[in-house]
Parts: structure tokens; sequence; C-alpha cells
């Protein structure tokens, strides 16, 4: 599918495109054929993520933050741009609520004046720590509106609102996705998030930082596959507006995250505690259910796979950055 190239090339706008999915996402969409305007004010993301794009005639990259107006035309809009690692989005916890709700009603605006069909990463926050579980995307959630988390959590949530607000009053054409926890290369490797954490304590033989008892669940979701997700989504008729669920459903302990990446680099590693940050949910699986049916889509690797990846574009980082120290 990668190479095949679309009968109608598109404009597409990728805001957030210089950060993790984003860079992804917008190399998957010119592999694809279609124009591409990359849009974002790099506070998590870089222009070495998207790099290697500028060679393709078809890709703009534009610095500019989203809670600011655009005036732009195009087809389709992707709205990624927000930080997604707690360290991140509570660094400048009033930016964040911003980038969330300035940045969807920015962008609705546009999509409502331009005709364009818009997509929201939307994420597995706005079910909070959640009571039930799995989660299918008809529950509502269990979210602290005051707590730490909650500028990201809120924001998200009323991203949503705003969605499907323009879509009932404007008919804005909407796509929402719900994204569990992804991993991959171009993570930053300082973000702080559980995985590009572990491979690099790993990757040092230091030590592996583990929050609470580290029982807590997660499922993580290999990259390639959630960038097919998020295409199939766009690709759906205009009566399926999510909100879908998109994530591997394998779920796993800290620990037993830990002791995998541990094995996959054979570090010398041990594992040590730190206290759990207020609110971490303690559990998370989604049930795809809805993404199997509407959008043909599961998850196509293995964590043990994925992160062999990941842990081969670390290490690549880390030779990188000692042969820069030693030059
Ligand atoms: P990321 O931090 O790598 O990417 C976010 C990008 O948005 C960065 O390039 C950043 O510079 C940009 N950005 C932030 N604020 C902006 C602003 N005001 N204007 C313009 N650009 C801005 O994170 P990611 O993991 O690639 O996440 C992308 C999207 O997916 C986010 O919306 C995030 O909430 C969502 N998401 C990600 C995950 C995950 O596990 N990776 C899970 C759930 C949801
Ligand atoms: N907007 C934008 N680009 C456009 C159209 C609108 O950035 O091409 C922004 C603009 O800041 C506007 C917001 O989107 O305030 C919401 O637009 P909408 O048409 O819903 O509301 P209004 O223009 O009445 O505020
Ligand atoms: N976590 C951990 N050690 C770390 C970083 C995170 O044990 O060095 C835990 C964290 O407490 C949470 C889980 O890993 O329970 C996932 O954290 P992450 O920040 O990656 O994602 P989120 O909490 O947003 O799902």
């Amino acid at each position: 599918m990668d190479n095949a190239r679309d009968i109608v090339a598109k404009r597409v706008l990728v805001t957030g495109g210089a950060g993790f999915l984003g860079s992804h996402l917008c190399e998957a969409l010119l592999k694809r054929g279609n124009e591409v305007l990359c849009v974002d004010n790099y506070f998590t993301g870089r222009r070495a993520n998207v790099a290697h794009l500028l060679e393709y005639r078809n890709f703009e990259l534009m610095r500019h933050d989203v809670t600011f107006p655009i005036y732009v035309e195009v087809d389709e809009i992707y709205n990624l741009a927000c930080p997604a690692s707690p360290i991140h989005y509570q660094y400048d916890p009033v930016q964040t609520t911003k980038t969330s709700v300035h940045g969807a009603i920015n962008m609705l605006g546009l999509a409502k004046r331009t005709g364009a069909k818009i997509f929201q990463a939307s994420t597995s926050e706005v079910y909070g720590d959640p009571s039930q579980h799995p989660q299918t995307e008809e529950y509502w959630g269990n979210v602290n509106p005051i707590g730490p988390r909650s500028c990201y959590d809120e924001g998200k949530r009323c991203a949503e609102t705003l969605f499907f607000d323009y879509h009932r009053q404007n008919n804005v054409r909407i796509k929402v996705i719900r994204i569990f926890n992804t991993y991959g290369p171009r993570m930053h490797p300082q973000d702080g998030r559980v995985v590009s954490n572990f491979i690099m304590q790993a990757l040092k033989n230091e030590p592996i930082t583990i929050f609470g008892d580290g029982l807590q669940t997660r499922s993580f979701c290999y990259v390639d596959d959630m960038i097919d997700g998020f295409q199939r989504l766009m690709a759906t008729p205009d009566d399926v507006t999510g909100p879908i669920n998109v994530g591997n459903p394998g779920e796993f302990t800290m620990i037993e995250l830990a002791e995998k990446v541990i094995e996959l680099t054979g570090s010398k590693s041990t594992l040590t505690r730190l206290p759990l940050p207020t609110d971490d949910p303690k559990q998370r699986r989604p049930d795809i259910t809805k993404a199997r049916e509407v959008l043909g889509w599961q998850p196509q690797t293995e964590l043990a796979e994925g992160l062999k990846r990941t842990i081969a574009y670390f290490d690549a980082l880390l030779t990188g950055s000692k042969q820069a120290g030693s030059a």
C-alpha cells in the first residue's frame, strides 16, 4: 500500500506534523502521492523528524502555533498538535489546554470554511482512570477535572465536544480517533514516556524506573499499525464520525515491560522504584471491536517485534551522540 499513489492527490494539512506520530503520518501521506503541509511550533516536535521529507516536492513545512488562526486551502486536516507525554503537557498546562481547545476551534473553523474533512487525534486519556475494563467507546470515563493530568484529559474531551458540535451545527465532516499508548522510532528520547524511558535506561545500563508497584497496565501499539488506522478512518464514508478506539489490546504491567526491554537489549539494568504520579491510571486496554468492524483494522506488530525496531532507533541515536561527543 505504501508505494501506491492515490487516484486523486489531496492537499493535506497535518498539525503537529514534526512530532512522533505526525512525522510518520506525513511520510505515509507523501508516499501515497499527496501534497502535505506540515504545521508545528516545535514544542516537542523536531525538524530532524521530517528532515528526510524535504526532498519531496509536495512537502511544505511551516512553523505555526495552532492556538492562532491559519488561512490555507486544503482538502483534509489531521489535527495532531498537542504535547502527549505527562512531563511535556504538564510543563505549561494552560498552553496545553489552549492547544487542544483553541487549536480545535481554529482547525474546525478552517474545515468549516474550506469544506475539508477533519481528523482529531483524541486519546484513551478521555477514559481517565477507567472503572470499565477493557474500554469501549460508549464508556464516558472517570476523569479528575482539577488534577495535574486534567489539562490534557479535559482539553482532549472538550476538543471532542467541539468536533461533534461543529458536525451537528455546521455539517463539518469529522473523524475522531481515540489513540491508546503508541510507541516506535522518533519518540522523543527525553519525553518521559515509559517505552522511551525504559529503552534509554536499558541501553545505558542505568536503573529502570518503575513508578509505584509496577503492576499498573498499559496496551502498547506500534506506530506503523497506528498510522494505518489513521488513514483507514480518514477514508471511511462521511457518516462514520467515530469516536473509535485504535490500539493494541495486548495488556502488560510495567514490570513485564521492563523485563522484556532488559531481555531484548541484553542490559545489565536492575529495577528501581519511584513514587507513582498523581492520578496515574491503574489499567488500560482498548476494546477494538469497532475498529475491526468499521475499519477492518487490527494491529499486526507484536510487542517484542515493535520493541526491537524501537531499540534499534534509540541505539543508533545514542551511538550518533557518542560519536558527535568524541568528534
Ligand atoms: P509529540 O509530542 O511527538 O507530537 C506533538 C506535536 O505537536 C509536536 O511536534 C509539537 O511540537 C506539536 N505541537 C504542540 N503544541 C503545538 C501548538 N500549539 N501548535 C503547533 N504544534 C504544536 O506527540 P505524539 O505522540 O506524536 O502525539 C501526537 C498526537 O497524538 C497528540 O495530539 C497526542 O495527544 C495524540 N496521542 C498520542 C498518543 C501516543 O501514545 N503517542 C496517545 C494518545 C494520543
Ligand atoms: N479560522 C481559521 N482559518 C480559517 C477559518 C477560521 O483559523 O480558514 C479560525 C478563526 O480564528 C475563527 C475560528 O477558526 O475564529 C472558528 O471559526 P468559525 O467560523 O467557527 O467562527 P468565527 O469565525 O465566527 O469565530
Ligand atoms: N512509568 C514508569 N516509569 C517511567 C515512566 C512511566 O513506571 O519511567 C509508568 C507510568 O506511571 C504509567 C505508565 O508507565 O503508569 C505509562 O506511562 P506513560 O507516561 O508512558 O503514559 P500514560 O501514563 O500517559 O499512559
